[in-house]
């Protein structure tokens, strides 16, 4: 068959995996250069480019979700499909082998994980054929945080904010911005976003997220999308969402439309979020061997320029230090705005971990613990330990209905995740002190390097993802979102970001 094509899409997932196309990592770096100096967002925005230039140098996961694996690819007319399906899926095994994929297929049933990225639905492969003689393989990697974010409504709908929304472009333009400010922080802003209009509702979230393979500085042969995409760019950033949903003069760098043909009694508009870990690249491959003839939306010969120094997380002077295990008073102590720096033992917990603990006591002592919403990617060594090679936080907002309990029956004094948390978790914050910490979403290589070992594991037959993982931090950076007197930054900016949304209606 083809001799090249299995390598070939291996370094197609690798890539993808750990190194940022240009003009994504242009606009990160534009989004660096709008934020005020020592701004929540600005912080953010250093951690995530020092995140992407090491994930590119060490061929890390950029972020410990590696999401959906989902491969468009184009063939010549009579090439052999289903060898290539078995090609990529064994690829896929393979890059999740080497920890360059997360084990993300879990079994809807049971709940467990298959350990290898393949399973029913697992992953995605679309075919076509074209007239041409290359094969063409574009890859999108896509996390669940921001694939939770994703939104379809049907039109004509009432918006929060924006009144209602009718079956043209204006309507489109209300739903766009609301998908925009729905996501807040729980999908890595700043994001960008595939939009369909139209279709069923089936093949617009397809054509949503079809739209996220055009690269950000695509401008749309369609002069009335074009028009909507300029349109929705030039006021979308007045929201006010910003990095993580901290406030911030950027919450979208890309905004790409596309339209199907619908039913008469339909109309619907798909919004595909992304995060700012928009993790994709493509090959073309010489149809006779397989191999790389091209790269698709990067250019290996011209050199990447990396997004900043390595100096490390850029302190203000103003970061507080805190060892765990945390005690009532220092808890209480810490208010909204507060950047901490963690040492000491977390755990880490997830959706497995939070349902089983509701019912289970607890395998490790969580008095005054720092709990850590977070599904590493670890790498068991020779000699039986184990080393975590991506680790950045998980969206926290699916733990909420456990959250407050756990907090009070076991003495948790610190949750770290991303995106915060509802209005019971805060009432929990309050009555038993404790604290909610932001870490930066999809930093994964970063927040690795803030930890000096991993000490055990607790649950492992949960997956890698789910296990409970014994940390030992060190000067692991976050922010302080949700306090122990009532107070949200969440809430703040979702509050203050729908004033302004009401403006654009
Ligand atoms: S950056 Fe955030 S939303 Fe994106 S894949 Fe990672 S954790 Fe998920």
């Amino acid at each position: 068959m083809l001799p090249h094509f299995f390598e070939s899409v291996l370094q197609l997932i690798v890539k993808t995996s750990t190194d940022l196309p240009p003009d994504v990592r242009e606009a990160v770096k534009a989004a660096r250069a709008r934020e005020d100096h020592g701004s929540r967002s600005a912080q953010a925005l250093a951690i995530i480019a020092q995140n992407i230039d090491q994930a590119a140098a060490g061929e890390g996961a950029i972020c410990q979700d590696t999401g959906m694996p989902t491969f468009e690819i184009k063939t010549p007319v009579g090439a052999n499909q289903i060898w290539m399906k078995e090609q990529v899926k064994a690829a896929v095994a393979e890059a999740t082998r080497r920890g360059k994929l997360r084990p993300n297929s879990v079994d809807s049933l049971t709940g467990e994980n298959s350990g290898t990225n393949l399973g029913p639905g697992t992953p995605i492969l679309h075919f076509e054929q074209w007239e041409h003689d290359a094969i063409e393989v574009k890859l999108i990697l896509k996390g669940g945080g921001c694939e939770n974010m994703n939104v379809q409504y049907s039109l004509p709908a009432e918006l929060p904010h924006l009144g209602r929304a009718d079956r043209t472009l204006e309507g489109v333009r209300k739903c766009v911005l609301h998908a925009v400010w729905q996501a807040q922080g729980k999908g890595c802003g700043p994001g960008a976003i595939g939009v369909c209009i139209g279709g069923d509702r089936t093949s617009s979230y397809v054509e949503a997220k079809q739209q996220l393979f055009r690269t950000l500085d695509d401008v749309n042969p369609d002069e009335r999308l074009a028009g909507l995409e300029a349109e929705i760019m030039r006021t979308v950033n007045t929201l006010g969402v910003g990095t993580m949903g901290f406030g911030g003069k950027v919450s979208l760098i890309g905004c790409k439309v596309g339209a199907l043909n619908r039913l008469p009694a339909s109309f619907f508009v798909s919004v595909a979020y992304d995060c700012w870990a928009f993790r994709r690249l493509g090959v073309s491959l010489d149809a006779r061997t397989g191999a790389i003839a091209s790269w698709l939306y990067r250019d290996p010969s011209v050199p990447t320029i990396p997004m900043m120094d390595q100096a490390g997380f850029q302190r203000t002077g103003r970061e507080i230090a805190l060892r765990a295990p945390l005690d009532e008073a220092t808890v209480r102590s810490l208010r909204v705005g507060d950047v901490v720096m963690v040492s000491g033992p977390s755990f880490t917990g997830r959706d497995a971990v939070h349902h089983h603990l509701m019912s289970h006591e607890p395998p490790v002592n969580l008095t005054g613990a720092v709990l850590y919403h977070c599904g590493p990617v670890v790498r068991k060594n020779d000699d039986g330990t184990w080393t975590v090679t991506a680790a950045g936080p998980t969206t926290s907002i699916r733990e909420e209905p456990y959250q407050a309990d756990l907090i009070g029956r076991y003495g948790i004094r610190a949750v770290i995740g991303k995106g915060g948390m509802g209005g019971r978790t805060l009432a929990g914050l309050k009555q038993h002190g404790a604290v909610y910490l932001n870490a930066i979403g999809g930093a994964a290589q970063f927040y690795a390097r803030c930890i000096e070992r991993v000490e055990g594991v607790s649950l492992l037959e949960f997956g890698t993802p789910e296990a409970m993982w014994h940390l030992q931090l060190k000067d692991f950076p976050a922010i302080v979102t949700m306090d122990a007197h009532g107070n949200s930054l969440h809430k703040d900016i979702e509050t203050a970001s729908g004033e302004q949304l009401a403006k654009l209606a």
